[in-house]
């Protein structure tokens, strides 16, 4: 034992490391348990456990979006892929997570948002909105703080209210834009693995609204309110029942023709 929480284990065989080192990360009891080589004899204070490689599944990916985009995409998030495996329509990556950060929900790491994404794909919204969803959910759209990230942008403050670093949680849900938004909505960001196909188009058009009127606010310093917006929600998933009924109509008639 080489103090509270950190141990050193010596092993007898070069393969047994390899396995525990290839496992990584390992739980116990909920617990996770970093490992790291000690190649070195080290001070304590000097050992830094702070990131662990983890096994990332994506898939299946949506056809629209193309493979390397989707990899440079996760690449950026991660600060780097370790190793990728792709086969057919499913993707699995090696990435250097930091611990130290809570794990956001929308990175889909969990299970329950594989449901969603099922939803996602299967729903019936355009294209772009579901690449923008997808980009969404990988943290990878260009708000302040990531842009601040790739020193384009002086700081991560939100361009909107001017209150708060502009993470993806501030954007979506915090910003006193958003908040009114969502309540206008009577909806909620947590409604998602087991809202109905209908909600989670509500959610995804919804949120594309918002980052199209975070857009506009920033660039052409329009100023909508949350009634328009939502009415700009409704009024968006009208036009594409319309276009679907019409479709409809067309080929009944087609039919009868
Ligand atoms: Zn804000």
């Amino acid at each position: 034992m080489e103090g509270q929480n950190l141990f050193s284990i010596s092993f007898d065989s070069e393969e047994d490391l390899e396995c525990i080192i290839e496992g990584r990360p390992w739980l116990f009891r909920k617990f996770l348990i970093l490992f790291d080589r000690l190649r070195s004899p080290m001070e304590r204070d000097q050992i830094c456990l702070n990131s662990s490689p983890y096994w990332i599944h994506i898939g299946p990916c949506p056809p629209e979006l193309d493979r390397k985009d989707l990899l440079h995409a996760i690449g950026c998030t991660f600060g780097g892929v370790l190793r990728s495996e792709i086969s057919d329509d499913l993707c699995r990556l090696r990435v250097n997570l930091d611990v130290q950060k809570p794990l956001r929900r929308a990175y889909a790491l969990h299970n329950d948002y594989r449901e969603f994404y099922r939803k996602l794909w299967r729903s019936d919204i355009p294209g772009k909105i579901k690449i923008f969803i997808w980009k969404l959910s990988w943290n990878y759209l260009s708000t302040q703080v990531n842009l601040h990230c790739r020193k384009i942008a002086p700081n991560g403050v939100c361009l909107r209210c001017q209150n708060g670093e502009e993470t993806m949680n501030h954007l979506f849900r915090d910003c006193l834009v958003s908040i009114a938004v969502w309540r206008e909505l009577e909806g909620s960001f947590t409604c998602l693995c087991t809202a109905s196909e209908f909600l989670v188009r509500t959610f995804c058009i919804t949120l594309w609204a918002i980052w199209g009127d975070r857009n506009s606010r920033i660039h052409d310093k329009t100023n909508r309110s949350s009634k328009e917006m939502v009415n700009f929600v409704h009024g968006y998933i009208k036009e594409l029942d319309g276009v679907k009924s019409g479709q409809q109509i067309t080929s009944q008639k087609l039919m009868k023709w």
